[in-house]
């Protein structure tokens, strides 16, 4: 139970409502903004503007996944008011107060440290990365049946890196009956891509490993599909790449050279944000709870 909490949640999309609704059956105090053209009335929770927030009384404050824009502002989607994130703010804050991020950038990294409060990217915790996982590989089986004209039982699939999100993918193509290979630099990943009955191969091998794939799924946040690796894919390979803008492939010549290679960013809040939202509400929950009872300690 977050009774006792204040909370204020600063904009974001239709993720922040399953966030919200947590926060308000768990009876937390909650503050929204950002949110004025919500029709949603959640219990116990108070849309205002960012300068009427009670901030001496905040313990907590929720940004979007994305964080803010280098310039310090929240994405608002229910909302035409711009809302900035400044420090004159965050220092009337208690010194307890622990801002939550998807993930951050310069500017909200830099504005945690001036003014001296915890910053926690969610992003970064294992634990939704793995969650968001789900919801991803459903993204990304739906992008391969948009864009091919043959089924996933039976085309051969490379998934580079097995990292949280490329060990989700690698199972899932192969439950559906994909020829799946997996390349990675990791001897522990190969290892584990062997022990789970896939094909692992070396990144060392990536230009020769290219040749005879039908769609290549990259999760690693690095330039691998280059212009020397790309010349050796055939036309009818599909390159779906998720890894962090700008991707890990050389797009410009993927194109050049006939390859269909698409940037798939976000999949989770586009195919499932219902779904997305309750995983970072889930693991946001149990982290005030700590916070909660912690200020109860402080209190008593
Ligand atoms: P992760 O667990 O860190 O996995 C990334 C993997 O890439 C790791 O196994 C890592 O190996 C490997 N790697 C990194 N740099 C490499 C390099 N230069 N050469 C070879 N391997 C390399 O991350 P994740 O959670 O799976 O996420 C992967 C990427 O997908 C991230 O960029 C994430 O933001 C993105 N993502 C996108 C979506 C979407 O909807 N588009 C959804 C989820 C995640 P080591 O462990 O050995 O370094």
């Amino acid at each position: 139970m977050l009774s006792g909490l204040t909370v204020a949640v600063i904009g974001g999309d239709a993720r922040q409502l399953e966030i919200i609704r947590k926060l308000s059956q768990q009876h937390a105090k909650v503050f929204l903004v950002g949110f004025d053209q919500l029709d949603h009335g959640f219990i116990g929770a108070e849309k205002l503007k960012m300068s009427e927030l009670p901030f001496e009384q905040v313990d907590s404050m929720i940004l979007p996944v994305s964080g803010t824009t280098d310039e310090g502002a929240v994405a608002t989607v229910f909302s035409n008011e711009q809302v900035l994130l400044e420090a004159k703010y965050l220092e009337r804050t208690p010194a307890h107060c622990i801002l939550y991020s998807g993930i951050s950038n310069t500017y909200l990294d830099n504005l945690a440290k001036q003014v001296n409060r915890k910053l926690v990217k969610l992003f970064e915790r294992d634990d939704i990365a793995i969650y968001n996982s789900i919801p991803t590989v459903e993204g990304i089986i739906m992008m391969a049946i948009q864009q091919t004209d043959y089924t996933i039982h039976g085309s051969h699939v490379a998934v580079l890196g097995l990292g949280r999100t490329g060990l989700t993918i690698a199972r899932t193509f192969r439950a559906l009956g994909a020829d799946v290979k997996v390349g990675a630099a990791d001897t522990a990943h190969l290892a584990r891509a062997f022990e789970m009955g896939l094909n692992p191969f070396s990144m060392d091998q990536l230009k020769e490993e290219v040749t005879d794939v039908d769609i290549i799924i990259n999760t690693i946040p690095s330039l691998v599909l280059d212009s020397s690796v790309i010349v050796s894919m055939t036309p009818k390979t599909l390159i779906l790449d998720i890894a962090s803008r700008p991707g890990g492939t050389d797009f410009d010549f993927a194109q050049k050279h006939g390859v269909k290679a698409l940037l798939a960013p976000g999949l989770p809040g586009i195919v499932a944000p219902k779904t997305a939202g309750q995983i970072i509400a889930k693991v946001l929950s149990g982290l005030l709870c700590k916070l909660a009872e912690e200020k109860r300690g402080m209190e008593s």
